[in-house]
């Protein structure tokens, strides 16, 4: 058996858990939805509201660089994801950034009329893409496979190869570097969701050569609620970027308020309208966390919660109609687990009333994410316990867990 007190003890990353707000008692398995508030942000947030924004006013754009918190943030971002300096900006969110990203990418592959993307891939994503088609009205298809068959379905009527790198129901990884490159001999443009990898994982998009890559803040990297997004160009594309949402704070000078576009030398190009100065602030005080941190130990620790969790449930909870959705093989998983179960609503339910939160996801996975900064293998193997507990005594059948609120 596991000594998880022992692997607690062990831990190089042990001493980040006292940089989160973390309710007593609580075992917080959903930093994959939103990632717990690190203790900077509050007392960082309360001096933005009051000496930046009360005190200074309107002088804080220049005298606090509130101008330059989309691209001094996404730098901070790009050091997490492998990105060259000045290739990322923070803005808007991760819907928005797709239709930029692809609307971009296909103006550069005029020829072509097919995005390839796959049935694992977030609706949200998904969504987008059919939007864009419908407004763009030139004939572009949006093509869904099987996760497994997106490989051999790369060819060359693809424009745009559009994948999310982690499932965000089974945590199943792409290999982006080796789709990448699958996508580029056959003339394509790969663009990567990263909402499920940064923060979780190592990311090396300059490595992988990915021609567009965005993803949000409030997941891994622990932004706060809604807070904005990243969108990644590779630095040879930039130049040929004609932003399809061309705002003035993309216009090479916003300032000169010229009646005409042009576009930022730089990745500000991609940026739209006045940045939301509180929001990144937030977020700006959450990065301070990964400093000094080491992404080969988070990817060494979220394996081991990851293959922790699966042990101890599959042992503890055999015999209650859990499956396993995710990939047993660490390797090819994302931080998170996912077990199908056909009362999962309720009994996710029954483990949030107990201290334990996860999510759902229909139609009937309950999923659970590794945070490797705040969480300790203790509260894996406590949180399989707890499972197993309601699912022996059967609690998840009381009333008030069958109730579904308008968000799961
Ligand atoms: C979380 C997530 C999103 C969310 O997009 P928003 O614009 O922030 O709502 C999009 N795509 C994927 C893959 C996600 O995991």
């Amino acid at each position: 058996m596991t000594d998880a007190a022992a692997l607690d003890r062990d831990d190089p990353l042990a001493a980040k858990r006292d940089e989160f707000e973390i309710p007593e008692g609580l075992i917080y398995l959903d930093g994959n939805s939103l990632g717990c508030l690190p203790k900077a942000v509050p007392a960082r947030m309360a001096e933005v509201v009051s000496a930046e924004w009360g005190g200074q006013l309107i002088r804080g754009w220049n005298d606090a660089a509130w101008i330059d918190l989309p691209t001094r943030i996404g730098g901070r971002i790009g050091n997490l994801i492998g990105a060259g300096e000045g290739t990322v900006v923070a803005a808007d969110t991760t819907s928005i950034n797709l239709v930029k990203a692809l609307s971009a990418g296909l103006a550069l592959r005029p020829g072509r009329k097919v995005i390839l993307s796959d049935t694992g891939n977030f609706p949200a994503d998904l969504y987008m893409a059919q939007g864009l088609i419908r407004t763009l009205n030139k004939g572009h298809e949006l093509k869904l496979v099987a996760p497994e068959e997106v490989e051999s379905a790369i060819d060359d009527s693809v424009a745009v190869l559009m994948l999310t790198e982690v499932d965000y129901r089974t945590g199943r990884r792409h290999d982006m570097a080796a789709l990448t490159q699958k996508a580029h001999a056959a003339g394509a443009l790969a663009q990567w969701d990263l909402c499920h990898s940064a923060g979780a994982l190592p990311v090396d998009l300059t490595r992988a050569k990915a021609d567009f890559a965005i993803g949000c803040t409030y997941k891994y990297l622990n932004g706060g609620p809604g807070a904005p997004a990243f969108i990644y160009v590779r630095p040879d594309h930039l130049p040929h970027v004609e932003p399809m949402l061309s705002g003035w704070m993309g216009h090479e000078a916003p300032f000169a308020f010229d009646l005409d576009y042009r576009p930022a030398p730089g990745t500000e190009r991609m940026t739209v309208g006045t940045p939301p100065v509180l929001a990144l602030s937030a977020l700006d005080a959450a990065l301070d966390v990964w400093d000094g941190v080491s992404m080969t130990d988070v990817r060494a620790k979220s394996m081991a919660l990851g293959d922790l969790f699966i042990e101890e449930v599959e042992r503890r909870c055999e015999g209650f109609g859990l499956a396993l959705a995710s990939p047993r093989d660490a390797m090819v998983r994302g931080s998170q687990v996912a077990f199908r179960c056909a009362k999962g609503y309720a009994v996710m339910q029954a483990l949030i009333a107990d201290g334990v939160i996860g999510d759902f996801r229909a139609p009937d996975i309950m999923r659970f994410g590794f945070t490797p900064l705040y969480l300790r293998y203790a509260d894996i193997v406590q949180a399989a316990q707890t499972l197993e507990r309601i699912l022996r005594e059967e609690t998840w059948r009381a009333p008030q867990f069958q109730q579904r609120g308008k968000v799961t």
